[in-house]
Formats: structure tokens, C-alpha cells, sequence
């Protein structure tokens, strides 16, 4: 199963991507998560994206492209994927869209994760997430058992730069005007199925994989 998660930063596309990618077995391919890996690195792309994340723009292109095309080609992506962050624009969801063909792939479902402004801003501000595994946690709605660690790992929780107030605005703003008109773009395919992000999070899990059948018929779930 080829998925995309789509929504606003802070509707909760990581935590719903990791459940899933656990439920089905397919691996979570979050651009965010491998770019901030870049930058911890200080690889060749990680030099060049880091000014762009920490303003809370888009990374160019040409760069996300190519890290999600080799990543895509990787054997775990075999059976199907779960694209957390990407596709963020016109261009992007386009080339997306070449790679899967050049691999006889296509995406069978894109579910978006629908917040309002307000509560994006809270979440985004109270947000801490995992340095070793990307686990991310809130302090108000979701709060970790110990306030600096990681329930799952041990490992050591954080605030990302670019969730701090001034960033998250850029974010926000650029997410209306890139981002969403590449959700009217799957719904013209008959691919997008839009679910409510407020409540619980097994009751959102639920909801994305009844929105993943209403498109799909069926879901083949990994043995
Ligand atoms: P995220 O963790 O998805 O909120 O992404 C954090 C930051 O990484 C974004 O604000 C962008 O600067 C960058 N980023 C992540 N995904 C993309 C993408 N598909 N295209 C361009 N920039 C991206």
C-alpha cells in the first residue's frame, strides 16, 4: 500500500505515520525526520537545508526530491510506504508522481489530517520530540511519563527550532499556500479523504484507515 499523509505542521502526520507504519508493516518515509537527520550529520544536504528549516521554508526541491526518489528505491519500500511531509508543492507531488511511474508504482490513497489554526499553534509550541527514534510527545495533551524522556527509547526529548512561535507562522503560512492546493490536486484524482485530527489519537489511526478503505475497497495488510 502507497500512502500519503498530508496535513498542516501539528496535525499529527508523524505520530499517525509511525502507528501505521507499525499496523502495516511499511515503512514511514518522513522527509522532515531525514532531512534533521542531514543536518545532525552535517551531510552535503543537511549544510544546504539547514537554513531553509530553521526559517521554516521549503527545502529546495531538487534536494528532497532526490533524497525521496533513493529512499523510495530502497528494498523496505517494496511492498508500499507511508510519505510523511512529502509531497509539500506543485512540483513536488509532480515528480513524485514520475519516480512511482518509472517503478510501475502508483499512490493509492492520500489522507489528510485536518486541524484548525489555533490548536496547530498550541501543539506546535508544546510539542517535544525524541533526539534517538522521532517519537514526538506534547506536554499538555500527551505528556511523556518522565518530563525529558523518551517512553519508548530513553532517549533524550527536545524542542525542535523551528517549533517556536516566530517559525511556526512561516510554517503555517507556507503549508496554506503551497501545501494545500496539492491536497485539491489528489482530490480532482479521487484519491484524497480528508479526517478530523482533534480527539484521540486511536480514534484518528481509525478514522485514516477507515478514509484509506473508503479509497481503496480493500487493504492488503502485510502478513
Ligand atoms: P516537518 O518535520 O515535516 O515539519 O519538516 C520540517 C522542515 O523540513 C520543513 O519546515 C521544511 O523546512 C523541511 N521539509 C520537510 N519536508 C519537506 C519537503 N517535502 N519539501 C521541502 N522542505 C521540506
Amino acid at each position: 500500500m502507497n500512502l500519503i499523509l498530508m496535513g498542516p505542521p501539528g496535525a499529527g502526520k508523524g505520530t499517525q505515520s509511525q502507528l501505521l507504519s507499525e499496523r502495516f508493516k511499511i515503512p514511514q518515509v518522513s522527509t522532515g525526520d531525514i532531512l534533521r537527520t542531514n543536518v545532525r550529520e552535517k551531510t552535503r544536504i543537511g549544510q544546504k537545508a539547514r537554513a531553509y528549516m530553521d526559517r521554516g521554508a521549503l527545502v529546495p526541491d531538487d534536494l528532497v526530491v532526490e533524497m525521496v526518489s533513493e529512499r523510495l528505491g530502497d528494498a523496505d519500500c517494496s511492498r508500499g510506504f507511508i510519505l510523511d511531509g512529502f509531497p509539500r508543492n506543485a512540483r513536488q507531488a509532480e515528480e513524485l508522481e514520475r519516480t512511482l511511474l518509472r517503478g510501475g508504482k502508483a499512490i493509492d490513497a492520500v489522507i489528510g489530517i485536518e486541524v484548525e489554526r489555533r490548536e496547530l499553534v498550541r501543539r506546535l509550541a508544546g510539542r517535544r520530540v525524541c533526539r534517538k527514534c522521532a517519537a514526538a510527545y506534547n506536554i499538555i495533551f500527551n505528556p511523556p511519563v518522565n518530563m525529558d524522556t523518551c517512553n519508548k527509547c530513553g532517549g533524550e526529548l527536545y524542542q525542535r527550532d523551528d517549533d517556536r512561535e516566530e517559525t511556526i507562522e512561516a510554517r503555517l503560512r507556507v503549508y496554506e499556500e503551497e501545501t494545500l492546493p496539492v491536497t485539491e490536486y489528489y482530490r480532482g484524482k479521487g484519491l484524497y479523504g480528508g479526517i478530523n485530527g482533534i480527539g484521540i489519537i486511536d480514534r484518528i489511526t481509525e478514522s485514516i484507515i477507515e478514509a484509506i478503505e473508503e479509497r481503496r475497497g480493500n487493504i492488503k495488510v502485510a502478513d
